[in-house]
Formats: structure tokens, sequence, C-alpha cells
């Protein structure tokens, strides 16, 4: 079984590229276990069209300790089992915490059936800290993905996600997998993102471009690989899926100042000065 993280700011597309992504696998035959883990609950609606699954933690809160796996656990598209951590209301408590919660309780629910050939966790976080950190401490998952695209403040945060995934990746088996690009339509964007990934020490994955299929999809509750297998952007999504899967590159990721950064963002024309 092979636990994945996937890594970026807010809005940078976690989850539409975890679930295009995950669909994609499935549609080769893998099991899969998505968990969503960003109070926000949205991680899974594509892969259970729409339907707006109950947190773990509201689970809890309504129905007290005594719960079942089948009351968080819900299978979407491609026998995809999908869960949502959820998070405390707004303003109270720490956000990550509903994560510690939520792996805590897959685990005593035998949620981790020896079938599964991947979870995935899809994290909300500009920095790895607390919370947001549990599923690559103690071992959970193995190998993480930043998605991230030539905007500035994406890779500012890709780039403090790696700093994260450093300290962890020194102290235990976890490692970078690689940066997926989520297309922003920046100009040279390929070419900056390959060269951030590689100053990381890791590689670009896949280049997954920006386009409206997304949004049409997304209105009809489904992933693109459901909505239409055929469109140019499912082709992308399955090349991610297989590209994932053949990985072998596996990095203690290195970095960058902000020096450093800057001096990247500025040879792509990001920034002038
Ligand atoms: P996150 O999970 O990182 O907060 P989302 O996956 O919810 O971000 O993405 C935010 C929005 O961006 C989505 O609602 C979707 O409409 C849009 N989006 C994501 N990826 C793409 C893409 N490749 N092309 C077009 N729109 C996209
Ligand atoms: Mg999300």
């Amino acid at each position: 079984m092979r636990q994945v993280a996937i890594y970026g700011k807010g809005g940078i597309g976690k989850s539409t590229t975890t679930q295009n992504l995950t669909a994609g696998l499935a549609t080769m035959g893998k099991h899969i276990m998505v968990v969503g883990c960003d109070p926000k609950a949205d991680s899974t609606r594509l892969l259970l069209g729409g339907l707006a699954q109950k947190s773990v933690l509201d689970t809890l809160r309504e129905e007290g300790e005594d719960v079942d796996l089948e009351d968080i656990l819900k299978e979407g598209f491609g026998g995809i089992r999908c869960v949502e951590s959820g998070g405390p209301e707004p303003g109270v408590g720490c956000a990550g915490r509903g994560i510690i919660t939520s792996i805590n309780m897959l685990e005593s629910l035998g949620a981790y059936t020896e079938d599964l050939d991947y979870v995935f966790y899809d994290v909300l976080g500009d920095v790895v800290c607390g919370g947001f950190a549990m599923p690559i401490r103690e071992g959970k998952a193995q190998e993480i993905y930043i998605v991230a695209s030539g905007e500035m403040m994406a890779l500012y945060a890709a780039n403090n996600i790696a700093k994260g995934v450093q300290k962890y990746a020194l102290s235990g088996g976890v490692r970078l997998g690689g940066i997926i690009c989520n297309s922003r339509k920046v100009d040279r964007e390929l070419d900056l993102l390959q060269a951030f990934a590689k100053e990381l020490g890791s590689q670009l994955i896949h280049f997954v471009p920006r386009d409206n299929m997304v949004q049409r999809a997304e209105i009809h509750k489904q992933t693109v690989i459901q909505y239409d297998s055929e469109a140019a952007q499912a082709e992308e999504y399955r090349a991610l899926a297989k590209a994932i899967d053949e990985n072998k590159m596996f990095v203690i990721p290195k970095p960058m100042t902000q020096d450093r950064l800057e001096e990247i963002l500025m040879e792509y024309g990001l920034m002038d000065i």
C-alpha cells in the first residue's frame, strides 16, 4: 500500500488534481482511499457526485464516540473510498486536529484494508506544521507531491512545504516524489517549474494544463475522467496518474533560501528589480 500526501497552498488545485488523478488510477484498476485533510471538507465531492460527505469531526460531534466505518467512509467513482476529516468550528481550536482524529479513527475502524493500493491525503497548508504534518509523521504517508503553479505565492508556499518535508524526511522515511504543476498560464511556466523542482533536487512529475473542461465537469459534480473520459484534460490526468504509479524518484528535498527562490523567479521574468 502506497500512502501519498498531496500538499500545496489553498486554492492551487489540490482537491481537483487529487480527485482526477485518483479517478485515473481507479480506471487502471487500482484500489484507493482518499482522505480529505482540509477543514473545508470538499476534497471528495467530485468523486461522490456532489454528495456532502459528513466529516469525521462532525460525525463525532453528533454521534459521540460510537462511530461506524460506514458513517464516515463512502464509496465514490471507481470504488474510491472517500473520507473527510473536517475541522473545528471556525476560529476555535487547531485545524490540524481533525486530521489526527480521523487517521486514528480510520485505523481503529479497520479502514486500511490489505487490498488498498493507495491512500491519498489531500492536505491544506502553506506550511507543514502541527496537525497538517500528521499524515507524514509516524510513518503514515511515505510519499509527498506538492501542487504548485508559476505564480509567486504558489512557489513560496511550495518551498515552505519542502522545508517541512525535509524536516520529517531527515527524521523518518518520508520523501518528496515530485512537483505537480497545475498551470495558471504564467509565461514560461513549464521552464520555471522544471527549474524550481530541479533546485529542490526533485522533478516536475507532470504539467497539468489549465482547461475549462475542469469547470464544466465540476458543475456536473464530477471529475473530468468521469464527465468526459475522451477529453484532452482527462488524458492529462491519466498521464499524471501513470507518472505517479511508475515514479521511482523519491528524494529528501533541498529547500531554497528566499534569495535563491527570488533569483529563480527573476530569471524567468516573474520578478523585476
Ligand atoms: P485546493 O484544493 O488546492 O484548495 P481546488 O482543487 O478546490 O483547490 O481548486 C480550486 C478551483 O480551481 C477549482 O474549483 C477548479 O474550478 C479550479 N481548477 C483547479 N485545477 C484546474 C485546472 N487544471 N484547470 C481549470 N481549473 C482548475
Ligand atoms: Mg481542497
